[in-house]
């Protein structure tokens, strides 16, 4: 693909002052370069960085140079704020557009926005997709579509959202401006989704690697359920500073919650059932340091943005690696060491199982909402998801997965007027085709929770487990931090003792 820069891309010592007296560092990281290199010569980039590498600045900064302007879409409203507030700090003007935003800020964030001051728009995929943004954001040239946390737009990861799966289409509308995709995890396999989607080459990968030799990784198995409370309590007590300990179920974050308050500990709780100003108020207190340690299910955690984490504790295993590695790099995102650990109990495999066997739709959902779109709507003009899920009876994760991938198929159309059928004559046998595509995807899934209990199990070194899963490959034998190696060094001074 022929770099679309109209203009020639700044020089280094262009980039190098911007740096310093925009954004008042010195040097960019390992990484950085590269991918604002690329930015600024107009070629689509993902850029696979860890937590805390400095992902931000690799957007920020050509959007300070570039002539059109950056739309950044991502899926964390929460964060939105912040990065607007210091970019404004800076000196650059960045305005957000989405569902928290007040009428007043929204209002002038429009404006903004159709007079072309903005520099800097951020969004959320669901509002990209409402009629009339594309449109207002075609007034001006944009420069530069960054996609944050991208790993979201593939089916093949772990926090599939399907509003992503927009994105692409969006993209073409905004005359196809140069991509960065940005995630701190993506097999394979979601890279190549992601690049596909977006229009980004293979070639316009640029990787840094995932080992984050800050956080300690290590395991403690745990022979009984009833053992479980006290080692957390246990481990929180021993542990200074403010941590995340994460549970699979809302059941179970709420016991751990309980005992850390029995235990006089500080403790908030955060999981996807609470009122979403319950959530956002717990939120808060963790991140404003009033409360030491959050007790949360994995709805907690995309984007928390608080460098200061000294522990992440599992009280549960994840479903997989790239889970893990995501939950616990949440630790540690200043560089100083933090602790990640978990309790694992080989009966709580049964519990992802479980989870497991709930998220897949199969081709008889796929046929009953293509059946149920074929009649009126049971209220309304359209079908809406409520109305689907009546009808259907399908669970509302299991819909809306289903639904992204007849999106994509273009069979189903979903967007603010409502959801509708655009191929009334599509065949049973594409349906059973399509689902079964996704139906490898479930066995993967089960690899993936076979990898964690092996993580759990080894022997040898954790980091290196977990790189190999993440990299295919790990730049070392041992990490020289996680429990296993702590334990075979122990060992080999033992033996070196015993022949001397
Ligand atoms: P990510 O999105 O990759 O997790 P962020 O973009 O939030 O990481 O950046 C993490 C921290 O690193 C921020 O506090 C940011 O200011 C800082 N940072 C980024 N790039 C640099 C750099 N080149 N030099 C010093 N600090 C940096
Ligand atoms: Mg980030």
């Amino acid at each position: 693909m022929p770099a679309r820069r109209k203009t020639p891309a700044p020089s280094a010592r262009k980039v190098r002052a911007t740096l310093e007296e925009v954004f008042g560092l010195d040097r960019l990281r390992a990484g950085q370069q590269a991918v604002i290199d690329r930015v600024l010569a107009g070629q689509s980039t993902l850029a696979i960085m860890p937590t805390g590498a400095g992902k931000s600045l690799c957007y920020q900064l050509p959007a300070v140079l570039l002539s059109g302007r950056t739309l950044v879409v991502s899926p964390l409203i929460a964060l939105m704020k912040d990065q607007c507030e210091s970019l404004r700090e800076l000196g650059i003007k960045a305005v957000q557009l989405n569902s928290a935003v007040d009428s007043d800020e929204q209002r002038a964030a429009l404006a903004a926005v159709e007079d072309g001051s903005a520099r800097i728009v951020m969004t959320t995929p669901e509002r990209l997709a409402e009629p009339g943004f594309v449109e207002a954001m075609q007034a001006h040239e944009v420069g530069q579509l960054v996609v944050d946390e991208a790993h979201c737009i593939s089916q093949w990861g772990h926090d599939f959202r399907p509003a992503f799966l927009g994105i692409g289409d969006a993209r073409k509308a905004l005359g196809n401006p140069t991509v960065l995709a940005l995630t701190a995890t993506a097999t394979e396999e979601v890279a190549r989704d992601i690049c596909s989607q977006l229009g980004i080459p293979a070639a316009g990968i640029v990787q840094t690697g995932s080992f984050r030799p800050n956080l300690g990784l290590q395991v403690e198995p745990v022979a009984r359920e009833q053992d479980k409370l006290e080692r957390a309590v246990a481990f929180v007590k021993e542990h200074e500073g403010s941590g995340l300990v994460y549970a699979a179920t809302v059941k179970a974050a709420k016991l751990v919650h309980e005992a850390l308050l029995a235990a006089g500990e500080s403790a908030g709780l955060y999981h996807g059932k609470l009122a979403a100003a319950e959530r956002s108020a717990a939120q808060e207190a963790f991140m404003a340091g009033e409360v030491r340690v959050m007790v949360a299910t994995n709805a907690f955690g995309l984007g928390i943005d608080k460098p200061d984490i000294r522990f992440v504790l599992h009280y549960q295993m994840p479903a997989g690696l790239e889970a893990y590695y995501q939950e616990a790099g949440r630790a540690g995102r200043d560089g100083d060491a933090a602790d990640c650990s978990l309790l694992f109990l080989r009966a709580d495999k049964s519990v992802q199982q479980f989870f497991l066997v709930g998220r897949y739709p199969g081709a008889d959902d796929a046929k009953a909402i293509c059946n149920a779109l074929a009649e009126p709507p049971p209220e309304g003009d359209t079908w809406t998801l409520q109305t689907l899920q009546g009808r259907t009876a399908c669970p509302r994760g299991k819909l809306q997965v289903a639904l992204g991938l007849l999106r994509r198929k273009k069979i189903v159309a979903q967007d603010a007027k409502g959801i509708r059928l655009l191929r009334a004559d599509v065949k049973a046998a594409e349906l059973e085709a399509l689902m079964t595509a996704y139906g490898n995807k479930r066995d993967q899934d089960r690899e993936g929770l076979e990898r964690m209990v092996s993580y759990a199990e080894t022997g040898s070194c954790r980091w290196r487990l977990l790189l190999e899963h993440l990299e295919g490959d790990a730049p070392f034998e041992r990490c020289e931090s996680c429990d296993s190696c702590r334990r075979i060094a122990a060992h080999e001074q033992e033996l070196e003792r015993a022949a001397a």
